[in-house]
């Protein structure tokens, strides 16, 4: 049985800031991490835990096996920054001009070597394994959790769990939410290619401006008629290029935009429907398209078990009123990889205050976040191993 003493945790606080002041001092962009990682797993190794390095590339794995058997839950954390030139004037400021950790990845990290340096004293108490998962490039799709999971990250894992500062949430507060809470986020390009010519003349051209703009309108004829009003989509065009000059007929024109769904049938559906488009227009329109569409990171759905437990863990750890329950975000997170292998939970943990210096959102440049939702992240950690990994 394992009876977590989270006073423990508080103990080490001190060094978990400094572990994250570290990381945000030398932060490294997706799948450009070399000193992050191993900083990780000197400390993973110090504890006398099982590490393994590169998994997947840049990620760390540390397995902590209890004397007793019993099931195996994976925690994850992810540990990369972004291409944004740091604004904040802190004494751990960003020492590599133009990356900076913004999206709290820093905290992530620190907050689980916390937990994994309580729980390697505990190890005659855990019935099963505990695994740390330390993952590269979250914020740069195709991401880093489908590489470790490839390599065998979650082997033997019955439930995977992940969590995320987030400063739209007070300090004290965790977001509980079952089923879809973040978007898939996919990306398509369209070259539409026709024949340009003189602007006096269309009836020897294939007009690339016309083609293109038929197809903008179609486009967003697939959300409002051919997805199911129940559902949620959204399909934006962003970029539309085309032409040089008043009286020139366009050769080509280049269109980008962004689908953003909950459902994955959803999803392919809007894929098909945009190549059925495209396909329609080149024959109503004589031009030819070359249609590329980029599968980013999949929807993030919660399961409804692991939230009710992760409800009654949040409850238990931080107060009744710590848990709430937000509606979905269309951003992304490869958690989402996870947990198309295994049950489990992602969940937003609450990181801002009345210090305006907490107010700032994820990805920009004076983004940061009061550092105790770092302990609050560990000490649910700490609790869902102790409701899984007892008898
Ligand atoms: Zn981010
Ligand atoms: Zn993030």
């Amino acid at each position: 049985m394992v009876v977590v003493d989270k006073t423990k945790l508080e103990a080490l606080f001190s060094d978990i800031v400094q572990w994250r002041r570290y990381l945000h001092t030398y932060p490294e962009l997706s799948f450009q991490e070399v000193h992050t990682p191993v900083f990780i797993a000197e400390k993973l190794e110090s504890l006398g835990l099982e590490v393994k390095r590169n998994v997947g590339g840049r990620g760390v794995v540390a397995t902590l096996r209890g004397e007793k058997p019993g099931p195996t839950i994976a925690l994850r954390a992810d540990f990369d920054a972004l291409p944004i030139e740091e604004e904040n004037e802190v004494s751990y400021q960003s020492q590599n001009p133009g990356v900076m950790h913004a999206c709290g990845h820093d905290g992530h990290a620190a907050a689980l070597l916390g937990v994994a340096t309580v729980l390697a004293e505990k190890k005659q108490d855990i019935n099963g394994a505990v695994v740390f998962l330390f993952q590269h490039a979250e914020e740069k799709p195709p991401g880093g959790a489908q590489e470790m999971i490839k390599d065998g990250c979650l082997d033997g894992v019955d439930a995977v769990f992940g969590a995320h500062v987030a400063t739209d949430i007070p300090l004290g507060q965790v977001n509980v939410t079952s089923g879809p809470i973040m978007a898939a986020v996919d990306a398509f390009t369209i070259h539409v290619q026709g024949k340009g010519g003189h602007g006096a003349r269309p009836h020897n051209t294939k007009d690339a401006v016309m083609a293109g703009t038929q197809l903008v309108t179609e486009l967003q004829q697939i959300v409002s008629r051919r997805v199911d009003p129940m559902d949620t989509a959204v399909v934006t065009v962003g970029v539309f290029q085309a032409g040089t000059a008043f009286n020139v007929i366009a050769d080509s024109a280049h269109i980008e935009g962004t689908v953003r769904t909950f459902n994955e049938t959803t999803r392919e559906q809007i894929e098909e429907e945009i190549r059925a488009i495209v396909k329609g227009v080149e024959h109503s329109t004589h031009v030819s398209c070359d249609v590329d569409y980029l599968n980013g990171y999949p929807p993030l759905v919660n399961p409804e078990y692991e939230t009710k437990v992760l409800g009654e863990v949040a409850a238990g750890t931080l107060g009744e009123d710590a848990v709430i329950s937000a509606p979905a975000a269309l951003g992304g997170e490869d958690f989402a990889f996870y947990l198309q292998e295994r049950p489990g939970q992602f969940f937003h943990v609450g990181a801002r205050t009345e210090d305006e210096n907490t107010q700032f959102p994820h990805h920009h440049p004076r983004f940061n976040f009061d550092e105790e939702a770092l302990l609050n992240i560990g000490k649910l950690f700490m609790g869902l191993v102790e409701r899984y990994l007892s008898k």
